[in-house]
């Protein structure tokens, strides 16, 4: 008998608790060992109960090797309830394995009625900083509960304590959508929490993305002006019976410790202020009053499917100055997001103020400029009487560097400790080589991601912004998708980018979208682009359905509002390329740019139309973008193969989105190759055209030129930043210079990810692992050494299982090892342009000889 499947997964995700799918798809791997093994075909059972009675589904054999994206086709799934599943699979020659080890998901609400209502505490505008929130209720139980959920979400965000216990690990909950639009809620098992006899729930409101500002000053947008909550408790005995405990008018409000709170601003913790034993029975009730109901607004409720918010790590500080007396500054040692845990034994009424801040200024102290409006600060009000350990819940901060003012004494090893946020997602993917350069460039590139990836894919963590800026986002996605399981965060994005689209198809150029414009290209775009790419890692076709009349409409809009299919001018162009004389004012024609990306994602939008099965669509979109690629020709370039703007970036559009005909490729590469060399290998491209410079070179057979530039040291380039001690990727080239210090304050994020969108080469070309077609069925095996590097590896975690590429080159001998999944096949190329081998999973030793440089 085969051994059993492994790692199932439900919607993407191990054991998910609260999915609202009709049809949840379901997934797992084939174990690698003994090699060979593979499957043709497999059965899943999925039952409420146990797996000898009551079968809600059972598939039947089914001849098929598919593994990934099975969506269940059983009985009418029940709410809140939890489903077990397993599969067994046959492989060559009808050998059958035993069951795999059960799985689960539980079910949400799937549409049932909320029995709460909207809670909370009138509190009109206070301030930008106003303070949290306090909401309880006491309730019994005539006996310990079988199991118990609570669901809950609010306008705001919600810190969940039941008798006296924080619940779960989120963060920062429920996150952000566009409210306007949806909201998510998230569910948490508490049945140990609870006890027979007297209990309460607590929940501290603050105030978020929803009444919390957004944006720069000139903007202060918001959704609302006082937070809420909607939670419903519901709890089962021994014998199935339900007790719902919902938010309503018998709750309590009450203002306490927190006197302010603001994302962008920070929080203030007066420790004087508890109350204690608030989310206990039997609390005092002096300060306490009845909550207000607010009207249930008209929007969607889905159950959370993206990962949480988390503290994933913490950093202990590396150094400590005293810049003045009385100041301390620590130094994590790397760019962060997320807040810092004080601890200070101090007298009762010692106030201790914490700043954050990304760099230092020349003479030492804190740099706080590139912050713009946003004070990120804390401060901690101490209660007295011993050691206090305080860490906000309702602000993040970008930083590097805590400075502390306040302290009665010097500091101790433990008065700060790092605090890392992010999304809960898997790590995907590593990447080591031989050039510590390069793999502090990786690291750069990961903390960026993980920094931006707070619930939405956002620009900046740090100013007034940490926005969803939907080109940043789609520039980088192939990147985010290699480092860590992104799907779940792009698919919760999509629907932000749905509720963002206009009625005429546009899609916004930020998700959720709350100013400026649509459609702008190379923005809008990533409407189609970032689903196509999901696609392209996950195999998740859901992500293409769900899409798919949104991606229809922007591409009609962009036929409708073109001049014979040549897009007009929009917003950004290629945005901050160094030779801009304004961030949006760049060299390449800003008519080209959305004419290639109008050809670019009509093609992707056609192979989406062919995975979704429909053909008469697919042909269609083929057909179009062979009248833009004309359109374009005509347009933009010369007999000769000039690509108008001869810019960097005007040559990379043509040759990377395949506009040319094959005739001028050639006369295009050498030009682009020759605009490299006159600014002496130095990249003069923008958000755009940086992304593809290093494929657009490997594609056109200039791996060493790509690598020339990856390894140049002097601005502008990649390196330039790592060697200024970069730890998070910046959003210039020239966010701080030798000669210039600070780049243009107005706008110098020194944790933005775009740039960081080199992340794919570093896999794909360097390691050479890419996905050949969706979900890794076929992989790419094409390591192309260079760059004088004598080693690189990378393990890519695909929903197959892990591919592994490693080799070495000595002298010129080029050895190189990897590892393919059960179910996966690789074409396999040596370099220089070897002929690709094909080759099925388990472990394949290469080598070669290269030929003298
Ligand atoms: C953001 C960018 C974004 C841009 C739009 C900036 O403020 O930080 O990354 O894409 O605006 O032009």
């Amino acid at each position: 008998m085969a051994a059993p499947p492994h790692a199932l997964r439900g919607e993407g995700l191990v054991d998910p608790l609260g999915l609202d799918e009709t049809a949840p798809r379901f997934a797992w791997q084939i174990p690698a060992v003994p090699r060979g093994v593979s499957q043709e075909a497999f059965e899943l059972q999925v039952t409420a109960t146990d797996f000898d009675s009551g079968m809600a589904w059972e598939s039947g054999k089914i001849s098929s090797p598919q593994t990934i994206d099975v969506a269940y086709a059983g009985r009418r799934l029940r709410p809140r309830t939890r489903y077990q599943w397993r599969v067994r699979v046959w492989g060559k020659g009808g050998r059958e394995s035993a069951w795999s080890a059960p799985a689960w998901f539980e079910t949400g609400l799937l549409g049932e009625r909320w029995r709460a209502q909207w809670i909370g505490r009138r509190r009109g505008i206070e301030s930008d900083a106003p303070p949290a929130v306090w909401l309880r209720r006491e309730f019994s139980l005539p006996a310990a509960p079988a199991s118990a959920r609570i669901y809950l979400t609010a306008r705001g965000i919600f810190d969940l304590w039941i008798n006296g216990q924080r619940v779960g690990a989120d963060r920062l909950a429920p996150g952000w959508t566009d409210y306007r639009h949806r909201l998510d809620y998230h569910v948490h098992e508490v049945t140990t929490l609870l006890r027979a006899g007297n209990n309460a729930i607590g929940v501290v409101l603050g105030d978020g993305w929803w009444s919390g500002y957004l944006s720069e000053p000139q903007f202060q947008l918001r959704y609302g002006v006082d937070p809420s909550l909607l939670a419903q408790l519901i709890v089962r005995d021994a014998e199935g019976r339900e007790t719902c405990v919902a938010s309503d008018g018998d709750w309590q409000a009450a203002r306490g410790p927190i006197l302010a709170n603001a994302l962008y601003h920070g929080e203030t913790y007066d420790a004087r202020r508890e109350l204690p034993g608030w989310s206990e029975p039997g609390a005092r009730r002096r300060g306490w009053k009845a909550v207000d109901l607010f009207a249930p607004p008209a929007i969607e409720l889905r159950a959370k499917h993206c990962p949480p918010i988390r503290s994933m790590e913490e950093r202990k500080p590396c150094a400590v100055t005293a810049p003045q007396p009385g100041v301390f500054i620590f130094d994590l040692g790397e760019n962060i997001v997320g807040w810092a845990r004080l601890r200070v034994t101090a007298a009762t009424g010692t106030e201790v103020r914490l700043r954050f801040g990304e760099m230092l200024a020349a003479d030492g102290s804190l740099y706080t400029e590139n912050l713009r409006s946003a004070r990120a600060t804390d401060r901690y009000v101490c209660r007295g009487g011993g050691a206090e350990t305080w860490e906000p819940r309702f602000t993040f901060h970008g930083f590097r560097y805590v400075e502390v003012t306040g302290l009665p004494a010097r500091p101790e090893a433990d008065t700060i400790t790092g605090i890392i946020l992010h999304s809960a997602l898997a790590e995907a993917a590593s990447f080591e080589c031989s050039d510590p350069l390069l793999n502090q460039l990786q690291r750069c590139i990961v903390r960026g991601q993980k920094g931006n990836f707070l619930d939405l894919p956002t620009d900046c963590p740090q100013r007034d912004e940490r926005l969803g800026w939907s080109g940043d986002a789609q520039i980088f996605a192939p990147t985010a998708c290699y480092n860590l399981a992104s799907g779940p965060l792009f698919r919760s994005w999509m629907r932000a980018m749905r509720d963002g689209q206009r009625a005429d198809g546009a899609f916004p150029d930020l998700a959720p979208h709350l100013l400026l414009e649509h459609g702008n290209a190379g923005w809008g775009d990533a409407g189609v682009i970032v689903p196509w790419t999901v696609w392209r890692f996950t195999g998740d076709t859901r992500i293409l359905a769900e899409n798919y009349s949104a991606m229809a409409r922007s591409i009609a809009f962009q036929r409708k509002t073109s001049r014979a299919l040549i897009r007009p001018d929009t917003l950004f162009g290629d945005w901050l390329a160094p030779d801009a004389a304004h961030p949006q004012h760049t060299p390449t024609p800003k008519d080209l740019i959305g004419t290639a990306y109008f050809a670019h994602t009509t093609r992707q939008l056609g192979e989406i139309a062919a995975a979704l099965g429909k053909p008469r669509d697919a042909a269609r979109y083929a057909a179009l973008f062979a009248k833009i690629r004309a359109a374009f020709q005509r347009e933009f370039v010369t007999a000769t193969g000039r690509v108008l703007g001869d810019t960097q970036t005007s040559y990379l559009l043509a040759l990377g989105f395949d506009l040319l005909p094959a005739a001028q490729r050639p006369a295009a590469i050498d030009r682009l190759v020759e605009l490299l060399r006159t600014r002496d290998w130095h990249l003069t491209t923008g958000f755009l055209g940086t992304p593809l410079l290093c494929p657009v070179l490997t594609a056109c057979g200039r791996s060493d030129v790509a690598y020339r530039l990856l390894k140049q040291e002097t601005y502008p380039s990649w390196l330039y930043p790592v060697l200024q001690g970069a730890t998070t990727m910046w959003e210039r080239w020239n966010s701080w210079t030798i000669e210039k210090g600070f780049g243009d304050v107005g706008m110098n994020s020194f944790n933005h990810y775009a740039y960081g969108a080199v992340g794919e080469w570093l896999y794909s070309t360097v390691a050479g692992i890419a996905p050949a077609a969706p979900g890794f069925a076929r992989l790419r095996i094409a390591p192309q050494p260079g760059g004088g590097l004598t080693w690189a590896r990378a393990e890519v975690h695909t929903p197959l299982g892990p591919v592994r590429s490693h080799w070495t080159l000595r002298g010129r001998r080029f050895e190189l090892r990897v590892t393919i999944p059960p179910q996966a096949e690789a074409e396999v190329a040596l370099p220089p342009e070897g002929r690709p081998r094909t080759v099925g999973s388990g472990d394949h030793l290469f080598h070669c000889t290269l030929p003298k440089s």
